[in-house]
């Protein structure tokens, strides 16, 4: 069998396949090497001398790539944005793959161009720890690559052609003598996708790695791809470090930016010799843990004959210069493309890169803020990703934000740590833990280190924190299961509302009954999906309540068993039309109302969540504050400006690849959507996305839109509710209607209301002000009077509660019951009596419960908490507070009277 590795460069160019007698891994050489070449079978060879021509900044390396294989016939092509918008199982674009991923690798949707090339910002967060201290860990890299879509009927190219350009690239252009160029092979998986693979080595680094995709994974078995898929991926920022030669890859990457950050912190003059070898041995090393790292430091310390901690102090500084120019490099693209910093989903991550940044700031400083570093690198990448340029305003708002809110998170900081230690030693903890320090980043926002600052206690921080705090946010929660459900695959049947927004009433046949649940044929009834309620309505007169699309299936469900309908029988059909009127005129609102936040807050604003109703509608947006009463009016304004522009809406079917293309990634608003076409939905100059609600033809038909209110819903995102058409008069009737049922009993005009309500609130407080003068007046009198028995009533809060006065001993016992009674108020009216010396207190309280309250004055000795305890057994509960003031309370309400009787027998033994 012939080796599927041999291809026809291999064959023909003098290689020769070899096994590493160190990996024992095969690979492909014209050369005479000892090993595969790569680490850690052999160590960084080129660090000093580059084994290409001349050396390249960035920028040069990025168009040699795109251009060689733009003259190989391939198409160049823009970048897809970082954040993987088209994708709901991961946040960030991984690799130059995901764009492709799955449409077009499954053959549903065509590439862009085919060959093509592409440079493509990559995201990576799971080892966010060792950024700067492995001398080439980013988290924010671009993957050069030149991809091949090869279809049943149409071959573009595979493997042979592949390596050969490969070769050709790495020979030709950049130089780099053929027999210094080894190809490991290897096996690639991922995505439930496999296929050989070759590792290209140069210098003891991976520079690039060929992979042919084709198999699919199918219950464990290998078959063929329909699509076979040549996925190559050449690090950018790798072949930018191997052809300058540095000591480590961010002295290649970062440039000028990095001499004018290690100029600030004085680290100019560190020996290239102290660096080099620290990432020949980090790159010797697979680092899994902060324990990998630590044996790096060693290994180098020794080879330089230095202390570790020689070694580290001409490092660690370094380290958080590295890790703040490569948060801030990738805040900028991460920003750019409309991640809002937050505590949730995508917006963590860009929260974590800030307070890490601003925390190695902390350790270098020196004078200089993450908006600074932002700044310089948008010039650095203006003319490569103009995008990010067109945004720089929007970048650093959001950036200015959060820095600023972090740095009050700071100044918060102290009170909270004590508080988390107070309540760590209540149980029993001697440290703060690993659990509580996450806990107190994830929850405060506070990082170990400032943790640190502030404690008493000792703390205890793993070495991996950040990467455990990351790991924590990683995934993509699953949906919520819906409530109505057909049990195993309702049969297909096809949904036809898109072919005609407009029919009203239909005849279909029943093809399954389940439950409440019907199938039929086929249904023009809109099922629930993207935020928008199901259609309503009657099927042969039974009410529908939801429908459902569930696979090929739409499932109609009752509120009863439908006992009538026959499987195989036609039926009458019919939607509740005023319903759909409803919902439709939501639905164009909240699009209209997202493009009026857009405008208003900036272009950082997503939807992040959407529910249109009947009766009301909400959206959710992504923005770093609270709304103002000034930002909403103006949403509004110009929400009801678009209304009344009578703009046309057009709704088409738009292949996937040319929609992106023409309308780019805005379109997945409201997340990602299945499908080789997109049903695009336009306000021109407006708003666009991909949207399978129902719409209005024009956008005079939402009517008014008004916002009724609007939350901070959670960190980052804000929530509107507003009503549009119908929904939005009635709301002003109800108003209007109570405005002047207002204006009818103050007796004043509308205009006049808001000064009436006035002047009644401070005659009341007036009032209440004369009242609590008065009822201090009948405490205090009653204080005064003896202990001889008597009755007495009390002011309670804006009530009264009779209370009976009586001798114990030499103390004054008072005692009485409320129904039902505010537990605040009686708390202040006993703390009043035990003011004064020689009175003990006793009161019940019905309410949901039944509740105690004990109490006394300093110089009586009772153990009130004894007592409290005692009588809120007979409640079924338990007691809890101090020996001169308790409470007890339990569920048995209707034997509070017991409950007193037994804490005043109880008071009377103990005093009498
Ligand atoms: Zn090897
Ligand atoms: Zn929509």
């Amino acid at each position: 069998m012939p080796n599927e590795y041999e291809v026809e460069l291999f064959r023909t160019a003098g290689f020769q396949r070899k096994t590493c007698p160190s990996c024992k891994t095969p690979y492909w050489t014209q050369g005479d090497p000892p090993t595969c070449g790569e680490t850690p079978c052999k160590e960084y060879d080129f660090l000093g001398h580059s084994p290409m021509k001349r050396p390249l900044p960035l920028r040069a390396m990025r168009e040699e790539f795109l251009s060689f294989f733009e003259s190989k016939g391939h198409t160049r092509i823009k970048r897809y944005p970082i954040v993987a918008r088209w994708r709901d199982d991961v946040f960030f674009t991984q690799a130059s793959v995901y764009p492709f991923q799955p449409y077009v690798i499954d053959g549903v949707v065509d590439p862009p161009a085919n060959p093509l090339c592409i440079s493509q910002p990559c995201a990576r967060f799971n080892d966010v720890d060792n950024v700067g201290r492995s001398g080439e860990h980013f988290t924010m890299f671009e993957m050069l690559a030149h991809h091949a879509f090869n279809r049943k009927n149409k071959e573009i190219y595979w493997t042979d052609r592949t390596v050969e350009l490969c070769h050709e690239f790495f020979t030709d252009r950049l130089g780099v003598e053929g027999k210094l160029l080894t190809y490991k092979e290897s096996l690639w998986e991922g995505g439930g996708n496999s296929g050989p693979c070759l590792e290209v080595i140069l210098g003891g680094a991976e520079v690039a790695t060929l992979v042919f995709m084709q198999y699919k994974d199918a219950n464990g078995n290998r078959i063929p791809m329909e699509t076979r898929v040549v996925d190559t991926g050449y690090g950018l920022e790798r072949l930018t470090w191997v052809s300058q030669a540095t000591p480590s890859a961010y002295e290649a990457v970062f440039g000028d930016m990095l001499t004018y950050i290690k100029r600030a912190i004085g680290a100019m003059k560190i020996d290239d010799r102290v660096l080099g070898e620290y990432s020949k041995v980090a790159g010797m090393t697979k680092i899994d843990s902060f324990a990998d790292v630590r044996a790096i430091r060693q290994q180098t310390a020794q080879r330089l004959g230095l202390s570790v901690e020689e070694l580290m102090s001409i490092v660690l500084p370094l380290e958080s210069a590295y890790a703040v120019l490569d948060h801030a490099r990738t805040l900028m693209m991460v920003l750019a493309d409309g991640v809002v910093p937050s505590n949730s989903r995508e917006g963590y991550f860009a929260r974590l890169l800030v307070r890490r940044g601003m925390r190695a700031f902390r350790t270098l400083d020196i004078d200089m803020k993450l908006t600074d570093l932002v700044t310089l690198f948008v010039q650095m990448y203006m003319e490569d990703f103009p995008e990010v340029f067109a945004n720089r305003t929007d970048i650093l708002r959001l950036l200015d934000v959060e820095q600023r809110r972090y740095e009050e998170t700071l100044r918060k900081g102290r009170d909270t740590v004590r508080r988390v230690e107070v309540e760590l030693k209540g149980r029993g903890a001697a440290q703060i833990d690993a659990d509580a320090l996450v806990e107190l980043y994830d929850s405060h926002g506070l990082p170990p280190e400032i943790v640190k600052e502030f404690a008493e206690m000792p703390v205890d921080v793993p070495d991996d924190f950040f990467t455990r705090v990351a790991s924590r946010h990683a995934l993509v929660a699953p949906k919520e299961a819906k409530v109505h459900a057909w049990s195993g695959t309702p049969p297909p049947s096809k949904l036809r509302v898109y072919e005609d927004m407009k029919k009203q009433k239909f005849f279909a046949k029943v093809l399954a009954v389940e439950g409440t649940g019907v199938v039929l044929d086929q249904t023009f009834f809109y099922p629930e999906g993207g935020g928008q309620e199901a259609d309503h309505g009657t099927i042969r007169g039974y009410d529908v309540i939801d429908v459902q699309q569930i696979g090929e299936s739409v499932v109609h469900f009752f509120t009863v068993t439908p006992s009538n309908l026959v499987v195989g029988k036609r039926v009458k059909c019919e939607i509740d039309w005023d319903r759909r009127q409803r919902l439709k005129r939501h639905h164009t609102a909240t699009h209209i109302t997202l493009g009026a936040a857009r405008k208003v807050l900036g272009n950082h604003v997503w939807q992040s969540g959407a529910h249109k109703g009947e009766d009301e509608a909400r959206l959710d947006i992504t923005h770093f504050d609270a709304l103002t009463a000034d930002e909403v009016r103006k949403i509004e304004r110009l929400a009801n400006d678009i209304v009344l522009s009578d703009r046309k809406i057009i709704t088409k079917f738009v292949p996937r690849e040319l929609a992106e293309r023409k309308y780019g990634f805005r379109l997945y608003q409201g997340g990602s959507v299945p499908g080789a076409k997109l049903r695009v939905v336009e306000i021109p100059d407006w708003d666009i996305e991909a949207c399978g609600g129902t719409h209005c033809a024009r956008t005079s038909e939402a009517g008014l839109i008004k916002i009724l209110r609007t939350t901070r819903i959670q960190d980052g995102v804000d929530r509107l509710e507003y009503v549009a058409g119908a929904a939005a008069l009635e709301h002003v009737q109800r108003e209007s209607e109570s405005l002047a049922a207002v204006r009818e009993r103050l007796g004043v005009p509308a205009n006049q209301v808001a000064e009436a309500v006035g002047q009644l609130q401070e005659e009341v407080r007036e009032l209440r002000k004369r009242a609590e003068i008065s009822d201090r007046r009948t405490l205090e009198t009653a204080l005064k009077e003896g202990a001889e028995a008597s009755t007495k009533v009390l002011p309670l809060g804006d009530r009264t509660v009779e209370v009976h006065v009586s001798r114990v001993g030499a103390a004054r016992l008072w005692q009485g019951t409320v129904n039902p009674g505010n537990a605040g108020d009686l708390k202040r009216l006993a703390a009043t009596i035990i003011q004064e010396g020689g009175n003990v207190v006793a009161f019940a309280a019905r309410n949901g419960s039944g509740s105690v309250l004990i109490a006394r004055s300093v110089d009586v000795a009772l153990d009130c908490l004894a007592i409290a305890r005692t009588a809120a057994a007979e409640l079924g509960g338990g007691g809890g507070g101090a020996a001169d003031f308790a409470q007890g309370g339990g569920p048995n309400v209707d034997r509070v009277g017991e409950a007193l009787a037994t804490a005043v027998s109880n008071i009377r033994d103990a005093l009498g």
